[in-house]
């Protein structure tokens, strides 16, 4: 499925995020210990089985707070200690480096994108070029046409797009280049944008 897997954090304090542990658990820990990273917790994108199977494995490594929308827990196949409910806005830090949830439902409810130091972490609610799907549990075409088309066309030219999966030639791109060629963010209403969504193959 080609999932990224981030890690976020300050290079001060050397502390880290690991954004959606899924797959290759022991890679992630093993980079962490050889950049000496110290990982604080998890960011959880979406409840999605391809973005979060790692978490378990990650916990038995590491006692660290799970981050994950509080619309998107009752989705979760298994619960933990360490889950903890975060909404729009929530703020964590690392050192000197802020960490912003925003909450764009759509691919599911409680999908939320990462914003830091003009980055956009943005799981499966934009690709670049394309969108997440909206035909699994819990999605709505609806909502994710207003996640994109009022929360992340706002966002600054220069904020940095990396996306939850590997689905272009490039990984990452200006979100002012998106502006101009994502066809799902340049939709101009609810109409064009389900219209254009059903007449398309969608990824996930
Ligand atoms: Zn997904």
């Amino acid at each position: 499925m080609e999932n990224f897997v981030y890690l976020v954090g300050s290079k001060i304090t050397r502390e880290v995020f690991v954004v959606d542990p899924a797959w290759q658990v022991d890679t992630v820990l093993r980079v962490a210990k050889e950049e000496d990273l110290k990982i604080k917790g998890a960011l959880v994108s979406h409840y999605h089985f391809d973005h979060t199977n790692g978490i378990e494995e990650l916990l038995q490594s590491v006692d660290c707070p799970v981050y994950v929308n509080k619309a998107d827990i009752s989705y979760l196949d298994f619960s933990h200690d360490n889950i903890k409910p975060v909404e729009s806005g929530h703020k964590l830090k690392l050192g000197d480096v802020e960490i912003e949830c925003l909450h764009t439902p759509g691919h599911t409810p409680g999908s939320q994108c990462f914003l830091c130091r003009g980055h956009l972490v943005s799981g499966d609610t934009l690709f670049i070029n394309a969108c997440g799907r909206t035909d699994l549990p819990g999605g709505s075409p609806k909502e994710l046409y207003y996640s994109l088309t009022q929360k992340l066309m706002k966002l600054d030219d220069s904020t940095i797009l990396c996306p939850g999966h590997n689905y272009a030639d490039k990984t990452m791109v200006s979100m002012g280049e998106q502006k101009k060629t994502n066809p799902y963010l340049i939709c101009d209403s609810l109409d064009n944008f389900l219209r254009f969504r059903t007449g398309v193959s969608e990824v996930r």
